[in-house]
């Protein structure tokens, strides 16, 4: 079957629906399909609390019907192929749907396989993901009483990068709530080099690492493998830019609960009871820790069948993510094309709320092309925003744009100190937050 609209929207997530409605309020008369299969809108953020056990998951989910705009047409469908130069779209029954303009917004998928072992171990062992299953890590946490928590992320792209630590220090204040601290010892291995690019967010939280949780942290440490069973998860040692010191940071407590090995020539070797042991390790060592709970980030990117499409970067490091304008946020290859959301290759941190300040960007391009002019409105600065949650009542709202540099919104600014975590930026992010989100962002509502 062959049909054609005016525009059609690939993937109802959060882009989709917040871009079709904005559009849809702008110009009433437009031709809207979504493309979206599932039958349930997640409203992902909040899947950090239903981790640690603060929100149920029920809470998180509506049916998609709830959030298409009443004025698109919704099809219910997999996409399985773009041909850009027919303007066409194939789907996953065969149907072909034609288009003047086309918006993607088909986020990101984990990909298990990325990683040795993953597969095999994801919701078992105590491996648990927020990204897959937050409920199993409520599960896990609670059933965590000894040994070491591992907390993780790839060396691969990923939605919300904080979303790894959020639930670290949540699990770290769980563990004080229950008296578990001292039979427990939670680790951060990230194969980043800092704990967060921007300041004074990065001061705040290296004082919550350091100071208030006592975390020992492993940068430069890239997850190769996970021994489920074993309960074993194995990193090399990423090169180390020069006159470093501070890869493994706060570890006096390595020696006397977090051993983990060397791993040379198929051999282990126990690391010394030394402080400073750890820091000696070189570019390239094998790596292994050894956890009782394990919650990592699985590396993600876009379904195999878009990475195939003219849309996507072939080569470089946005390999398989779509090309746009880091500004206009067109197609870097067609211009009735335009894309927004986790897959695209936009430098900034892929979240929700970077693409609450993306979509005015695409409505108001996507109509000046459908008006015979040029796509020149550059209205997106790479704004993204991480509320980091770092406690069961305190949250850290880190906003950025584009090179890492702070991006407070002024208003709130006046009334809080945003460099600080508080209680009222909790209230933000566990009531205030969802509810803007079901109620604003989804209906097109611009801010
Ligand atoms: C644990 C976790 C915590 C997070 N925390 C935060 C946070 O605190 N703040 C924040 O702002 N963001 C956060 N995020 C990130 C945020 O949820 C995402 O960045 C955002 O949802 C991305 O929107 P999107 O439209 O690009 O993709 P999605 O919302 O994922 O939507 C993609 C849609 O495309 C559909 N789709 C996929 N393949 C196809 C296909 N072949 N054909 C048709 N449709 C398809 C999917 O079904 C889906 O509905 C978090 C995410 C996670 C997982």
């Amino acid at each position: 079957m062959k049909s054609k609209h005016q525009i059609v929207v690939l993937g109802g997530g959060t882009g989709g629906i917040m871009i079709a409605a904005q559009l849809l309020r702008t110009r009433k008369n437009l031709d809207v399909a979504i493309i979206e299969p599932s039958e349930t809108h997640a409203y992902q953020p909040a899947w950090t609390l239903v981790g640690a056990g603060l929100m149920k998951m029920s809470a998180t989910l509506k049916p998609e019907k709830k959030v298409m705009p009443k004025k698109a047409k919704w099809i219910k469908e997999y996409v399985a192929s773009i041909d850009p130069d027919e303007n066409l779209v194939t789907l996953k029954n065969g149907d072909q749907i034609g288009y003047e303009y086309l918006v993607v917004t088909i986020g990101i998928k984990n990909d298990l396989d990325a990683i040795e072992g993953l597969k095999e171990t994801m919701g078992k062992n105590g491996v648990c993901s927020n990204y897959v299953d937050p409920k199993y890590t409520w599960e896990v946490m609670q059933n965590f009483k000894s040994g070491v928590g591992l907390f993780t992320q790839p060396a691969a792209p990923i939605k919300c990068p904080g979303a790894p630590q959020k639930i670290m220090y949540l699990t770290a204040d769980y563990l004080r709530r229950n008296n578990r601290e001292k039979d427990t010892q939670v680790v951060f291995a990230t194969p980043g080099t800092v704990i967060f690019g921007t300041e004074p967010f990065k001061t705040e939280l290296k004082r919550y690492v350091n100071e208030v949780y006592n975390i020992p942290q492993r940068y430069g440490y890239k997850l190769v493998k996970i021994d489920g069973e074993k309960k074993e998860a194995h990193y090399v040692r990423l090169p180390l830019p020069d006159n470093r010191t501070d890869y493994v940071v706060n570890d006096e407590r390595n020696a006397a609960g977090c051993i983990g090995y060397v791993w040379e020539d198929g051999q282990q070797y126990v690391v010394e009871e030394e402080n400073n042991h750890i820091n000696e390790l070189k570019e390239g060592t094998h790596y292994v820790i050894k956890f009782d709970m394990m919650h990592l980030a699985p590396p993600q990117s876009p379904g195999a069948w878009f990475k195939k499409t003219k849309l996507a970067n072939q080569e470089g490091p946005n390999k398989g993510f779509m090309a746009v304008d880091d500004h206009t946020l067109q197609s870097r290859f067609y211009d009735n094309v335009f894309g927004a959301g986790d897959v695209t290759d936009l430098p900034t941190a892929r979240t929700g709320a970077a693409i609450r300040k993306q979509a005015p960007t695409v409505v108001e391009n996507l109509l000046k092309v459908m008006d015979g002019k040029a796509a020149d409105y550059e209205g997106y600065n790479g704004y993204s925003s991480c509320p980091l949650v770092v406690s069961h009542n305190k949250m850290l709202l880190a906003e950025f744009k584009y090179g890492n540099v702070r991006a407070s919104d002024p208003l709130l600014s006046r009334f809080f100190n945003l460099g600080h975590a508080s209680w009222p930026m909790w209230i933000l992010k566990r009531y205030g937050l969802p509810f803007l989100y079901w109620n604003a962002m989804l209906k097109g509502f611009k801010f």
